[in-house]
């Protein structure tokens, strides 16, 4: 099956862009991903093929109009009409891991991508459409955000990356941050590679890459840490009630 992409874009040359290019090409060249620009100016209706007016209430900038955006949509859901929608917004759901792997694992997904100061909010309540950040920052476009999503996706899909990396040991794939790579020389202005990587040990190995993930993650991610143990506790009581469960 070939993860079909669609972006709806006021500036369509922006892709596949870099996802022609590495792992992505290669995968798109064999058929394993698929992408559909399409020109949301296409879908306006007067002359001058307007997409956007002035924001009511006042302001600078402008807004992306709901009319001409739903056109646009539903002409994607005809295309791909299993494919959820996703709309990049900084005011959306910050995407995770978890998010990505879903959406890897299904029939593809509809990009929306915002310019100028965004999108008419009655969008939103008109059509069923998941508004998703790449994170807080604030981007000139949603295009550069829908080529990190996908890019997320693409790894993922089967066969795009080799066997031997499935990705499963990645940063956020158990609520961790990944543990510190190394690689040779062993020594590089004056620093070693920590011992243990050279000691052939393999359970001392993933027990120094263990502690690292957890150490590095608590003191550079704090918010990730708490959810770890949180999670981790949750999933320990679960087990001691099913413990008892069973005993009584
Ligand atoms: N006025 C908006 C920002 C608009 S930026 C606000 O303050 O919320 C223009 C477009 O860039 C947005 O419509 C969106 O599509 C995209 N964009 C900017 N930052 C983004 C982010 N962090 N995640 C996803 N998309 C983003």
């Amino acid at each position: 099956m070939t993860f079909a992409a669609t972006i709806l874009t006021l500036y369509p040359e922006m892709f596949p862009g870099p996802l022609g290019v590495s792992l992505a090409g290669r995968a798109l060249a064999d058929g394993k991903w698929s992408i559909t620009p399409v020109q949301i100016r296409d879908f306006a209706t007067d002359k001058h093929r307007t997409v956007d007016d002035t924001p009511a209430g006042g302001g600078a900038g402008m807004v992306l109009k709901a009319d001409v955006l739903a056109s646009a949509i539903d002409h994607a859901r005809r295309h791909s009409p299993d494919a959820p929608v996703l709309a990049m917004t900084p005011r959306g759901k910050p995407i995770t891991q978890a998010r990505v792997r879903e959406l890897a694992a299904g029939p593809g997904v509809t990009i929306l991508c915002g310019r100028f100061e965004g999108f008419d909010e009655r969008i939103f309540e008109g059509r069923d459409v998941e508004e998703v950040s790449v994170g807080d920052i604030v981007l000139s476009g949603g295009e550069p955000a829908a080529l990190m999503l996908l890019d997320a996706c693409i790894r993922l899909l089967p066969g795009v990356m080799g066997a031997a990396s499935s990705g499963a040991e990645e940063s956020f794939e158990d609520g961790l941050l990944e543990y510190p790579h190394y690689t040779r020389p062993v020594e590089w202005e004056g620093r070693t590679i920590p011992e243990v990587l050279r000691s052939g040990d393999h359970a001392k190995i993933a027990a120094w890459r263990k502690q690292r993930a957890e150490e590095d993650t608590r003191l550079r991610r704090p918010d990730l840490w708490e959810r770890h143990v949180g999670a981790r506790d949750q999933s320990a009581s679960g087990a001691r009630h099913r413990t008892k469960d069973l005993g009584s």
